[in-house]
């Protein structure tokens, strides 16, 4: 009777210092495991507030450009706001597939004063900007991780942002002389923006048929 408890008594020793050390080993699992995508999904959030402040941004220019009657301007910054928006929803979408969250956010963007020759001005002080200090490097650490996926979205805002910038230099050397028939065409898959002059069958960047792209005449 009296080994019966002692062995009862031992087995809930045993019991005992089991729970404790599992209970310690799930409290001790260290700090917070960070993600392995953490900076690209930190990139890509990045991206889509970039995206929602331009086109913010371009929607005021192009209500200025149709208060002035300037409806190649108009066209323009239409199409812009409808790339920036691709670019936002493409980036929104990357970062959820990683793990990440995002919310759009309400702030409304600043300086939407002077007159259209101006904003075009200053939007292509901020697409050079953009450029040449955010893009690249967002890629290089996609590429880094061998996340083609957030890679290939972040080329295809990139590359968009470098149309958008050669469309704005090319409306202010020639503002005010175009046909009236020449707008903007906007691929609704990856955002791409072309000249209607120059549009390609095909969109270089993810081959979408050019029947599909959103023009703005
Ligand atoms: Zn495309």
């Amino acid at each position: 009777m009296r080994l019966r408890l002692l062995f009862i008594f031992c087995v809930l020793i045993a019991a005992a210092a089991l729970g404790w050390v599992f209970s310690r080993a799930s409290r001790d699992d260290g700090p917070a495991k960070v993600s392995v995508w953490a900076e690209n999904i930190d990139d890509l959030e990045q991206c889509c507030r970039i995206k929602s402040a331009k086109a913010s941004l371009y929607d005021a220019y192009a209500a200025t450009a149709r208060r002035e009657k300037k409806a190649n301007a108009m066209c323009l910054f239409q199409a812009l706001a409808a790339s920036e928006r691709i670019h936002e929803a493409n980036c929104a979408e990357a970062l959820r597939l990683l793990g990440g969250q995002y919310t759009p956010s309400l702030r409304r963007t600043a300086d939407t004063t002077g007159t259209t020759a101006r904003q075009v001005a200053r939007a292509i002080v901020v697409e050079r900007k953009l450029h040449d200090r955010e893009a690249g490097e967002m890629i290089r650490r996609a590429m880094e991780k061998h996340n083609r996926y957030a890679a290939r979205i972040l080329t295809w805002t990139a590359a968009s942002d470098l149309k958008h910038l050669i469309l704005l230099e090319h409306y202010q050397s020639n503002a005010g002389h175009f046909p009236p028939d020449r707008g903007y065409a906007v691929c609704p898959h990856c955002g791409n923006t072309f000249d209607t002059a120059y549009c390609d069958p095909y969109c270089p960047f993810c081959m979408t048929a050019d029947e599909e792209f959103v023009r703005y005449l």
